[in-house]
């Protein structure tokens, strides 16, 4: 039998970037309420109570009309924490200790994400 050149499978290509056709400017908003259309300015603020410890919003600069944006447990802002310091220990980190903090931080991604609320509106 002669040899045969296996074919590389065809879904490896690459995904195309998804949302090509989106609007450059995706941050720009326009207001539900007053039809005003500004630029998101996100802000955040503690939660007294609840289960979310954290939310994070943005408002109209017009009508002040609130949206939503994401909530997060107590600890997501505390994994959230935790990987701010892995990331600034990955600026200086080199060699095993790179491979070991890259790890922890993949790690602390998949644990924070259900902490995360997106309010997908
Ligand atoms: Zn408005």
């Amino acid at each position: 039998m002669g040899k045969r050149k296996a074919r590389p499978p065809r879904h490896k290509r690459q995904a195309r970037q998804q949302g090509a056709g989106a609007p450059a400017r995706a941050d720009v908003v326009i207001c539900d309420k007053c039809r005003q259309s500004f630029k998101i300015q996100p802000r955040e603020r503690q939660l007294e109570d609840g289960a979310y410890a954290e939310e994070h919003y943005f408002a109209c600069p017009r009508c002040g009309a609130e949206y939503l944006m994401a909530r997060i447990s107590a600890r997501g802002v505390e994994l959230r924490a935790r990987m701010a310091e892995i990331r600034g220990k990955l600026r200086t980190a080199a060699g095993e200790e790179r491979q070991t903090l890259l790890r922890q931080a993949e790690q602390i991604r998949w644990e924070l994400d259900p902490e995360v609320t997106g309010a997908q509106a």
